[in-house]
């Protein structure tokens, strides 16, 4: 499309008062001379004489129907009453003839006039719409990108602010599609009311709007002046939902080749690093693009080691705080990257749950930590094996099947499976959280809450789900010895725990009086480095081994 008008646009340039002058004076020109030919070639029974179409065609085509009119009868006129038929036989048209011929001309001027104006009105609408946001009738990218790139505009540009709406396409999803044009036709209708009026607004994407500013106006003020008053609630048929905004801005300090397009890249990794940050509003730095420079180096580098199996997976033991018991294993990944070093899981998971490599990884977690179950259970070392999934794991509705089917093929019993998820994702999106893991755990696989208290401030959401786990984040075992509010927590973790038949697992006990204080607290399961840390599969092996004949026997 964008070719097309490439092209087509020098030709339906109408052009400045000057240059309209120039070509006029040209066409006299050459109609003049056309006429002089006509009369060379001996008058006008030669065919010469149609040669006079082509200033008619290009006056009504450039310089307007009357223009062309005008050129008509100007042509008519000179190859006319003055004009022999033959100049050697001195043979004198009839006036029928040459007033025939100026109408003719004055017809191909009037029909060429209006085809160009019919068809520069239409390719100007197509335009026009082509660089206008269909929804909410501002400019889109190309049409943000379209403005600056005359220059005198983008010397004039100071900076940007992107607005990222994050959970559109699950709303969307949800309620249906009309629900994000609605999102975007009320977001600009309230930006437009907050914005300084002449402001120049753009919908860059279904999910981004941006803000150009000029005349040295700060972009990072105002992403925080909008941070504080842009309203984000919207209520779509009676439905109330919340739409959460990330606001990323970038300055211009010198122009570059592709200067528009790389300020907008740079407030949309902002946007992307406040989100990643829980920063909802984060200015394009050295740090910034450090990160996204990180991320995308990240994405590549998994991709490719998920391809050739070259992560690993650790298994932490969970233990019975009431009898000497195995309870299971957590499976905990582990990427060492021969340039990065030890890549923590929550930043890598993290960075590929934003794309769809979260799939093939997913996929890889359960072939490589089930297949490990089931050579274990060979060996008659069978116990309940933990997986972490995030909510997005579950976004794509062919996990949970691969879940079972991964079970099936190594025969293993969805009892010895559990499936650990975070607070904080599943108060994100409660509902859907409810359905996936009803699914789960209605075919036997266990369900566990993890990193529980970090996330929630109310506990009802506990009600709606099907839980048989509750994992106490470790920042609270780590200060329960001398932090009365933590060990308060923790008790009162407990007592709702039992009060609801759940089990309770305190994380990340380091020191002999950490277990003893937990013993003593009632807690029923823990996990962490006093007990063991998380060990590659020989040594988690060896250690099962050891535990022989205490590994809690689980019904199926
Ligand atoms: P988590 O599920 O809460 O796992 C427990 C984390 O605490 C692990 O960190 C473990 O090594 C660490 N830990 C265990 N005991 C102790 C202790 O006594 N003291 C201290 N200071 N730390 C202890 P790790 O392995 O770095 O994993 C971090 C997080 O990454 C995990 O937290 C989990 O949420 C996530 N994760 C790991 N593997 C996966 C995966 O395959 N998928 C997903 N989605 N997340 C994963
Ligand atoms: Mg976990
Ligand atoms: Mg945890």
């Amino acid at each position: 499309m964008e070719a097309f008008f490439h092209i087509v646009t020098p030709y339906l340039y109408e052009g400045g008062l000057k240059s309209k002058i120039v070509m006029f004076m040209g066409l006299v020109v050459v109609t003049i001379l056309g006429s002089l030919l006509v009369y060379d070639t001996g008058g006008t029974h030669l065919p010469y004489v149609h040669l006079l179409y082509v200033p008619v065609i290009i006056a009504g085509f450039w310089l307007g129907i009357a223009a062309g009119i005008s050129f008509a009868v100007f042509a008519g006129l000179l190859v006319g009453p003055f004009m022999p038929l033959d100049v050697v036989k001195d043979i004198s048209q009839t006036t029928q003839e040459w007033l025939l011929r100026l109408g003719f001309f004055t017809l191909i001027a009037l029909l060429t006039g209006m085809g160009a104006q019919i068809t520069r009105a239409y390719l100007k609408a197509l335009k026009r719409r082509y660089l206008t946001d269909p929804e909410t009738k501002i400019r889109n990218y190309k049409g943000l990108e379209a403005f600056y790139k005359d220059a005198e505009h983008f010397e004039a540009l100071m900076g940007i602010v992107v607005i990222k709406l994050r959970q559109v396409h699950d709303v969307e999803k949800a309620f249906g599609l009309e629900t994000m044009s609605y999102v975007a036709r009320k977001t600009k209708e309230r930006l437009t009311e907050i914005l300084p009026k002449g402001t120049l607004l753009g919908r860059i994407s279904s999910d981004a709007f941006a803000i150009c500013l000029e005349n040295k106006k700060d972009p990072l003020k105002l992403a925080h002046h909008l941070s504080q008053h842009l309203e984000r609630t919207y209520k779509f048929e009676k439905i109330p939902f919340l739409i959460e905004m990330y606001f990323g801005s970038s300055i211009q300090l010198k122009r570059e080749p592709d200067s528009f397009k790389g300020l907008v890249r740079k407030a949309l990794i902002a946007a992307d690093h406040g989100f990643q940050n829980n920063l909802e509003v984060c200015t394009y730095n050295e740090e910034t693009q450090d990160f996204s420079e990180r991320n995308v180096y990240i994405l590549h580098e998994l991709r490719e080691a998920i391809d050739q199996d070259l992560l690993s997976l650790n298994y932490q033991p969970i233990i019975s705080l009431k009898k000497d018991e195995v309870i299971g294993m957590e499976a905990l990944a582990r990427w060492g990257h021969p340039e990065l070093g030890m890549v923590s899981p929550l930043e890598f998971t993290g960075i590929a749950e934003q794309t769809q490599l979260i799939n093939p990884y997913t996929k890889w977690l359960l072939k490589k930590s089930l297949s490990q179950l089931s050579l274990w259970r060979k060996d008659n070392l069978d116990f309940v094996l933990s997986l972490n999934f995030s909510m997005k794991n579950f976004e794509d509705p062919t996990v949970v099947q691969e879940i079972f089917r991964v079970l099936e093929e190594y025969e293993i019993p969805p009892q010895m499976l559990e499936v650990e998820v975070t607070e904080t994702a599943i108060a994100r999106n409660l509902s859907k959280a409810a359905d996936i893991l009803h699914s789960l755990r209605e075919s036997g696989i266990k369900v566990a809450i993890d990193d529980f208290g970090t996330g929630q401030s109310s506990l009802n959401y506990l009600f709606e789900l099907p839980v048989d786990v509750l994992k106490i984040d470790q920042v609270f075992i780590r200060s329960m010895l001398d932090n009365s509010a933590a060990e308060a927590i923790i008790r009162s973790a407990i007592m709702m725990g039992h009060e609801m038949n759940l089990k309770v697992i305190a994380e990340g006990i380091e020191t002999k009086e950490h277990l003893d204080h937990l013993k003593k607290l009632g807690c029923d399961y823990g996990q962490g480095y006093y007990i063991s840390r998380p060990m590659p599969v020989e040594l988690a092996t060896s250690w099962l081994n050891a535990k022989r004949g205490h590994l809690m026997k689980i019904h199926a």
